[in-house]
């Protein structure tokens, strides 16, 4: 993760109140965004209709619904299927309501996390000034999310209970954090921790492994995934193009450094690789950012994968171009992950949220769009399920632009079974 939630949200307070109610986290986004003052004044009108203060009204079911509607009125377009009643039902906001629906959808998260390890973070020890910069950036995410003690509170344990327990999420997929350049020469979560994750939950985890970079030593880098497979099974890989060694990062299409990572990959039976792209924040150098290596490396390995993680959000339209429906009809083994990039713009700046979803659905094609939340750093992901349930793309983007329209098909593809596909998941 790796997105800085003060910058974007202008207007989000660096406090810690204690845990928050899922729909109270998302409540708290769509206010602190560009159009939160007036959506605060169209939900007023509802809370007062339902004798509950702002505060608490925003803790529900029906705050959520009232400001995915105050965004309908506000902008003119209908970006949420959401009803009049659902923002006024006195039940609804009675009770703290989390509006789960276990079993409704299959909803496989291919974006989680834990932050956390046994030694901790310590500056000028095991921690670099940049590896903490990183951790700080989390752990401030983490406290505006409902977790009073940020990356301390990302652990295994609140893994399960926010992701697994308390939200509608069926399978998770949890995503590693390498940069050992920063963290006194050991990941930044090792995966022996990350272990402890899959052993807990072994029927609804899915174990990536991470933190691998030519830059340390080709050789290393090899026998680490070596090393990932036979020790610990990973499922995958999440690797970061960026790194902290004096070259700063590497692509996935250098021929010398990257390539026989992907036919080691092959030889031990590693199909899915994922990497993060877009989101180039902080020690994220941009020109790594972007996904134009995923081309050459997706011609050139066609049994793998490749996964765009963050959608490569904000250069998804050149992502988007390399798909089967945009110039690569051949293509069938190019998919992207919408984690913090759904949670960011569908709160503050819904039309971009829908130019996103829409250009990735028409360049990589409705099978290829895949769900995920970057939780437990945005603590439960619950509300971004249900601002996913009632998200639209607006006729005038279908009727413009050629999107598709969100509709219940691709969504149940986009929530899980294009991930179910790829990671041989049975969808309960
Ligand atoms: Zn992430």
């Amino acid at each position: 993760m790796e997105f800085n939630v003060f910058e974007y949200f202008k207007d989000y307070k660096r406090i810690t109140k204690g845990p928050m109610t899922p729909e109270e986290q998302g409540t708290s986004l769509f206010l602190a965004g560009n159009m939160g003052e007036r959506i605060r004044e169209f939900a007023d009108v509802h809370a007062e209709k339902n004798r509950l203060s702002r505060r608490r009204f925003f803790q529900t079911a029906s705050g959520l619904a009232a400001c995915m509607l105050a965004v309908n009125k506000i902008t003119g377009m209908q970006f949420f299927d959401v009803t009049e009643a659902a923002a006024a039902e006195p039940a609804a906001a009675k009770e703290i309501m989390i509006t789960r629906k276990p079993g409704a959808d299959f909803i496989v998260d291919a974006h989680t996390h834990i932050c956390w390890r046994k030694d901790g973070y310590i500056p000028g020890v095991n921690t670099t000034e940049r590896g903490m910069w990183f951790v700080n950036l989390l752990d401030d995410l983490g406290k505006s999310m409902g977790l009073p003690n940020g990356t301390k509170d990302m652990t295994v344990e609140n893994f399960g209970k926010l992701i697994l327990e308390e939200s509608d999420t069926s399978v998770a997929i949890f995503n590693p954090f390498g940069f050992r350049e920063d963290y006194g020469g050991k990941d930044m979560i090792p995966i022996e921790e990350q272990a402890e994750v899959k052993r807990r939950w072994p029927d609804r985890t899915v174990m990536l492994g991470g933190g691998l970079t030519p830059n340390q030593g080709l050789e290393e880098t090899l026998d680490r995934l070596q090393m990932f497979v036979e020790n610990y099974k990973i499922s995958g890989l999440k690797l970061y193009t960026f790194d902290s060694t004096p070259a700063r990062g590497w692509w996935f299409d250098d021929q010398k450094k990257a390539y026989p990572i992907w036919e080691k990959c092959q030889k031990l039976g590693v199909k899915n690789i994922g990497c993060h792209k877009g989101i180039p924040f902080g020690q994220f150098m941009a020109r790594y950012a972007h996904a134009e290596d995923l081309d050459a490396a997706a011609d050139d390995f066609r049994d793998l994968n490749f996964i765009a993680y963050h959608s490569a959000w904000p250069y998804h339209e050149e992502l988007a171009a390399l798909g089967k429906k945009g110039f690569k009809p051949h293509r069938d083994n190019l998919y992207c992950e919408i984690g913090s990039t759904f949670a960011a713009t569908v709160t503050n700046r819904p039309l971009e949220c829908a130019h996103v979803l829409g250009t990735l659905l028409r360049g990589l094609g409705e099978d290829h769009v895949m769900w995920g939340t970057d939780s437990c750093l945005w603590g439960n992901p619950q509300w971004q399920i249900e601002a996913f349930r009632k998200f639209q793309i607006p006729d005038q983007l279908v009727e413009g632009y050629g999107y598709p329209k969100l509709t219940p098909e691709i969504k149940a593809k986009v929530f899980g079974l294009n991930a179910a596909r790829i990671w041989n998941l049975k969808a309960a």
